[in-house]
């Protein structure tokens, strides 16, 4: 053969080895592609398995995850901790677009992603704030309990075991699924807020502010949860503006029978219990944990209404101000902000002209599975950029408060 028949040759080889690939990846690639996907789900459910294997092992473990999450000394005095129900990037966007200064928001220099499935890909509201509580997945409806049903200390039990102050301050009634998977446990969140409130009875948490009075003073029991707190040293008050200056050194402020109004019944609401719950818990001079929830944020996503979110998201804003201011005159304070997931699949699409507002969208009267962002400020704020499951902000909490094992 020649030179040139050679080169000919090889290259007509090449060519039809290069189809024959081709031909290969196309027939085999894309079921390779779909069954990649069908497992998926069976992967995602392997980490929830392994995450939940990796914390009923020994010590020695945790100290593994410890040095994996943690990557500051500086440990702070005070932890609020600040969740905005269904509080998506594009519902903190609407706000900041409509806003006619900047936001507190913004005022933060550690950013973080936090993913939000529970057991399934959509979490709800008592899986998501049990995630963050407690450090464990569990089944959507499921109140600061196992898979299995058994209960989990939270954070907030964890920090009033060690003497820290503590109080709860929310949009919703006190019982809702967010507050009560900080104090409560029940394997289901339906019909149960004359229990939780009795669960929360049994605490000694020192603030508590929201809505459902009726579920403390109209029982079945006949206990008088109100006439009991009073006793046990509580101010007991319908109004948050009524407290006025008095710092009491126990607050129980229930200002709805059922669950709180929009922002034109309740008012400043939000942002007065947020200062006064603060000032309560800063008396003492010991550490504290607060934890303050926007509830209705979520509320407006279920209803797909724009405007009610923006209203929301200002609201809380202004809580997460009063909460930032705090925590630079303090100096030793973290605050934490973040969401349990997003809710309506809301998206910002442009701007309406005519009607002088943004054009948005819904994909869902229920919640979404993005992540959704977590802001950090003050000491131990650095642990908390970066992507990770909600479950680690219990552990970096924990191991930043000093508290249970970790010490
Ligand atoms: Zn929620």
């Amino acid at each position: 053969m020649t030179k040139q028949a050679i080169s000919l040759f090889s290259k007509n080889n090449l060519i039809l080895l290069l189809i024959a690939l081709l031909g290969l990846i196309l027939f085999f690639g894309s079921p390779l592609r779909k069954k990649k996907y069908a497992q998926e789900g069976q992967f995602y459910e392997q980490v929830y398995l392994e995450s939940l294997k990796y914390k009923l092992t020994e010590n020695k473990k945790d100290s593994i995850r410890e040095q994996r999450t943690y990557v500051t000394k500086s440990q702070p005095k005070n932890v609020i901790f600040m969740i905005g129900d269904g509080m998506g990037l594009t519902q903190i966007s609407a706000a900041e677009i409509m806003a006619e200064d900047s936001m507190a928001l913004e005022r933060f220099r550690h950013i973080g992603l936090s993913k939000t499935k529970s057991t399934k890909l959509i979490t709800d509201s008592a899986a998501g704030a049990t995630a963050m509580s407690t450090g464990q997945k569990t089944h959507n409806g499921v109140i600061a309990m196992t898979k299995e049903l058994k209960p989990l200390k939270t954070i907030l039990e964890y920090a009033e075991e060690a003497s820290w102050v503590t109080g709860i301050v929310t949009t919703s009634t006190v019982t809702h699924a967010t507050p009560a998977s900080f104090y409560g446990h029940q394997p289901t969140r339906a019909k149960v807020n004359r229990q939780l409130a009795a669960q929360f009875m049994e605490h000694d948490i020192e603030v508590l502010m929201g809505g459902g009075i009726n579920y403390f003073n109209d029982r079945d029991d006949q206990r008088d949860l109100l006439e009991e707190a009073r006793e046990r040293g509580y101010f007991v008050t319908e109004d948050v503006e009524q407290i006025g200056e008095y710092v009491p050194s126990k607050l129980l402020c229930l200002i709805s029978t059922g669950q709180p109004k929009r922002l034109d019944i309740r008012g400043n609401f939000l942002p007065l219990a947020t200062n006064k719950a603060i000032e309560v818990l800063a008396k003492p001079k010991t550490n504290f944990f607060l934890m303050v929830e926007g509830a209705q944020i979520d509320w407006a996503g279920h209803a797909n209404n724009s405007d009610y979110i923006i209203e929301e998201m200002f609201d809380f804003d202004k809580a997460v101000a009063h909460a930032l201011d705090f925590a630079e005159k303090d100096g030793n304070t973290l605050v934490l902000v973040t969401a349990d997931h997003e809710t309506g699949g809301y998206a910002i699409n442009g701007w309406d002209k005519e009607k002088e507002k943004l054009k948005t969208e819904f994909t869902t009267g229920y919640h979404t599975g993005t992540m959704v962002p977590v802001f950090a400020y003050g000491p131990g704020a650095e642990s908390f950029a970066g992507i990770y499951e909600n479950t680690e902000i219990f552990y970096k909490l924990k191991h930043l408060m000093g508290l249970g094992n970790f010490q």
